[in-house]
């Protein structure tokens, strides 16, 4: 059957990537990484302060592809900082390991030695810091020391789930509302067996009740209004005005559509690597088919918003 001129002059002129047409780059490189999302970005050198042209279309790909890399980046701490203001601002978190002398850095690391299972709430797809009342934006992530083989990282669009929902399940997460809560990791850290502890920081300022909040199941972008499922079972206590048993039913379908290859794209790490992923809109997680060898990663976490709901006032 022939091609009506309309379909034709829409796969000439635009073609579509992570669920939205491409833009024009004149700037820097991309070249996106799979279908659903991430794109890796050349031409840019990180350790420079960067021209406010360049600034913006970086930020056209990070919020069109929510997860960007850029390779060969040999950045000091302070460099890397730099970088991640253009984001927005620097966040501390309670509960991840800090990186050497910088509280407003974390640290990912698996020494040589340690078993590859030391890990494991955290081997599903999962948001950073969920039960913060502003969870993290983004995070820049840049890495020190990769194992030869594995270790990469893999991210889920959390768009493109909502988005293939059927109206039928849409219209209810549309009115739906998580708790999450982080106050109760380090009590069921310690009752772990010691090899399969989280390393988790020792001490934060936060009060109990800053470690719990409530937010939209479907999450809005402030700016474009799209919609993102924001349902993981990383903190998730349950469903506002659901018991238990029905929250974590829903939950488990949720979480399975996340893990379904089509919305995934999945990063390997080299040496001065740096990734920057949208935490409000992906979910990711860490590969862990690597062993006897160490795998570092240091990163720094921006603040995001207040979470907007479908039905939230504030999104006007
Ligand atoms: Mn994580």
């Amino acid at each position: 059957m022939a091609m009506v001129a309309s379909d034709i002059s829409r796969s000439a002129a635009r073609p579509t990537v992570a669920g939205r047409a491409l833009a024009t780059y004149k700037l820097i490189g991309v070249e996106p990484i799979s279908g659903a999302c991430g794109c890796e970005i050349s031409g840019v050198d990180l350790r420079q302060p960067l021209a406010a042209d360049m600034i913006a279309e970086i930020m056209t790909a990070f919020e069109h592809f929510a997860v960007i890399v850029f390779r060969d980046q040999d950045l000091t701490p302070e460099e890397h900082k730099a970088f991640s203001r253009y984001f927005g601002e620097i966040m501390e978190l309670p509960q991840a390991p800090t990186y050497g002398d910088h509280r407003d850095m974390q640290e990912v690391r698996r020494e040589a030695d340690e078993p590859e299972n030391v890990v494991p709430s955290f081997e599903n797809f999962h948001t950073d810091s969920p039960f913060l009342l502003r969870p993290p934006k983004c995070i820049v992530m840049r890495a020190l020391d990769v194992p030869r083989w594995g270790g990469d990282t893999a991210f889920s669009n959390a768009y493109l789930v909502y988005e293939n929902l059927s109206d039928g399940l849409k219209q209810l997460l549309d009115g739906l509302e998580v708790v999450y809560s982080g106050a109760d990791i380090w009590s069921k850290n310690e009752k772990l067996p010691p090899e399969k502890r989280l390393r988790l920081r020792e001490s934060h300022d936060l009060t109990p009740d800053q470690l719990t909040s409530v937010h939209p199941a479907v999450r809005v972008h402030p700016i474009t209004g799209r919609k993102a499922l924001y349902v993981t079972t990383a903190y998730f206590k349950h469903f506002v005005g659901w018991s238990e048993a029905e929250s974590r039913a829903l939950l488990a379908y949720l979480q399975s559509l996340a893990q379904q290859l089509h919305y995934h794209c999945r990063v390997k790490w080299q040496k001065n690597t740096l990734i920057v992923w949208d935490n409000r809109f992906t979910l990711h997680r860490g590969v862990h088919d690597f062993k006897f060898e160490r795998r570092h990663l240091v990163r720094t976490t921006v603040l995001g918003e207040r979470p907007l709901g479908p039905t939230d006032l504030r999104a006007q």
